[in-house]
């Protein structure tokens, strides 16, 4: 099963990713994390990569989807595509390989915020320094005891760029460039929206509801 998740900086997408990978064994496939990877595999198209990287130039579009076809390549429990398409030169050249692949597109879910609600929440939020473990001031304090549940570390960082301003203009980056991929896919009839402030483990349950239809 392979599956994009689409939302803005701060929906929780890496959240959910996350607990796809953990619960259905699915493999996260991250634009970022794929090409670092590849620059320190030493291939052919890692000495690529590295080359474009070290003259300061964007990866090509075509350097991304040959990543991307090597994964899909390896097999595993299905993909999760994070950050990538992020345009509809993207979204169409990821539909033709899956394609020639013999793969297909399972479900392309999109985690829907109202954009002031976002930015209260993202001010809100922390992470923990020991396991990177998410919390929020709002719908997930740190325990009482200033401990992390998952590791018992007890310091915690807020990320510098989840001040409002950077967040507001992450947002409208985000809408300029991938609100044409929310129509494009629904007219594919492959959206869902799921609504992606609710509580995680509610987020979970409408991915885990769409999932199980596709
Ligand atoms: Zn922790």
């Amino acid at each position: 099963m392979n599956i994009i998740l689409l939302g803005p900086p701060g929906a929780g997408k890496g959240t959910q990713a996350r607990r796809l990978v953990e619960e259905r064994g699915m493999t996260q496939l991250s634009t970022g994390d794929m090409l670092r990877e590849a620059r320190s595999s030493g291939t052919e198209m890692g000495k690529r990569v590295a080359a474009v990287m070290d003259r300061g130039e964007l990866v090509t579009d075509e350097i991304v989807i040959g990543l991307i076809a090597e994964k899909l390549d390896s097999g595993g429990g299905g993909f999760i595509f994070d950050g990538f398409p992020r345009t509809l030169a993207q979204a169409d050249a990821l539909g033709a390989l899956l394609d020639n692949m013999g793969q297909r597109l399972d479900a392309v879910i999109e985690m829907r915020v109202d954009d002031e609600a976002l930015v209260a929440r993202i001010a809100a939020r922390s992470t923990c320094a020991g396991c990177g473990e998410v919390y929020n001031d709002i719908s997930r304090p740190i325990p009482a005891d200033g401990r992390c549940v998952k590791c018992g570390a007890t310091e915690f960082t807020r990320r510098a760029d989840d001040n409002a301003d950077s967040l507001r203009q992450r947002l409208m980056e985000y809408y300029k460039k991938t609100s044409p991929l929310i129509g494009y896919y629904h007219a594919k009839g492959q959206l869902s929206v799921v609504d992606g402030l609710g509580e995680i483990d509610a987020v979970s349950a409408e991915i885990k509801a769409v999932l199980d239809k596709a």
